[in-house]
């Protein structure tokens, strides 16, 4: 837009410009002084069995408590520390804080309890030392590796990475299990599918925001859904916030879901007790 405004319009837009890349530049020194100084929280989504609203597991979600800002979403912060490589520390952080969760939710339900979810970055699983990080991770707090499942992006696998490829089959090979995030939104084709070490795919918010009300998407998500079955892969509808959607999607067959419709994410004490609450239920003689 400054280009097209000519060569005098340019200068206008400067002073925007440059208070966004000192924005950039300063959020990147104050992630810097949080990752040694603590300042990072994850908390727990959980992610529900849609057939009897049974807890499966629980996806971990980063939160920033900035210093001067107060409280800071993932999206107001991780593509600065993708860019700067901070993700990378900031990464091993929340996956060995979300596996000590996990631990804790094992040493409660036992068999019964939750797996945990991790959203990893592609700067931090390409990063020298990732597959050991988490198989470090996994044994020094002794949790068996399938109550971990890491989420990637579609994006990691358009790159046609065959160190990517082996990562990810190794991961698979130690028990982790992997997911693809917000599975329709890149523009990849389906015949990736099965060419890629996989147990489940996350099916983007927007397709759940859609179905009641669009019998195409609803058409497509039932497509997803039977093709994700045949390839014997997990399907987790993101997004759920009504009632109308649950009922749907479990209708089309759907395993697995999350959203705001049962849940918000929840402080790790909250998550805990959700699960003894879960694991009480469960227990319980009839
Ligand atoms: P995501 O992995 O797709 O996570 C789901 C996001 O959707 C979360 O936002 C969650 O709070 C939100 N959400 C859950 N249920 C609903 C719902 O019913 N309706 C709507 N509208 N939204 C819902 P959040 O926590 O802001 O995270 C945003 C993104 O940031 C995540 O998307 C993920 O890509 C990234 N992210 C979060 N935590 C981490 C992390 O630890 N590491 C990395 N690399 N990325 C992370
Ligand atoms: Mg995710
Ligand atoms: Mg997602
Ligand atoms: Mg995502």
């Amino acid at each position: 837009v400054a280009k097209d405004a000519g060569k005098g319009q340019w200068r206008r837009y400067q002073p925007e410009l440059h208070a966004v890349i000192v924005e950039r530049l300063q959020l990147r020194t104050e992630l810097e002084r949080s990752l040694v100084a603590g300042g990072f929280e994850l908390e727990f989504q959980p992610i529900l069995t849609l057939a009897d609203s049974t807890v499966a597991g629980f996806e971990a979600l980063v939160r920033w408590n900035h210093p001067t800002r107060g409280r800071l979403l993932p999206g107001q912060f991780i593509d600065v520390a993708e860019e700067s490589g901070h993700i990378v520390a900031l990464g091993r952080w929340i996956l060995i804080q979300a596996i000590t969760e996990a631990c804790r939710w094992h040493a409660t339900a036992g068999g019964a309890a939750p797996y945990v979810s991790v959203n990893v970055s592609l700067r931090q699983f390409r990063s020298a030392g990732f597959l050991a990080s988490v198989h470090a991770a996994l044994s020094h707090a002794g949790l068996p590796p399938h109550r971990l499942m890491i989420e990637i992006t579609e994006s990691m696998l358009m790159r046609d990475d065959d160190r990517i490829l082996a990562d990810l089959a190794a991961l698979r090979r130690e028990g982790v299990r992997i997911a693809i995030d917000d599975f329709g939104t890149g523009y990849s084709s389906l015949s990736y599918l099965h060419q890629v070490p996989l147990d489940a795919v996350k099916l983007d918010k927007l397709f759940t925001a859609s179905i009641t009300t669009d019998p195409k998407q609803a058409a497509l998500v039932d497509g997803i859904i039977r093709l994700a079955r045949t390839l014997g892969l997990d399907v987790i509808a993101e997004g759920i916030e009504t009632a109308a959607e649950h009922v749907l999607l479990a209708s089309l067959g759907c395993p697995y879901g999350q959203g705001f419709r049962f849940a918000r994410p929840l402080t790790p004490q909250a998550t805990l007790s959700m699960i003894i609450e879960e694991f009480d239920t469960i227990a319980a003689p009839i």
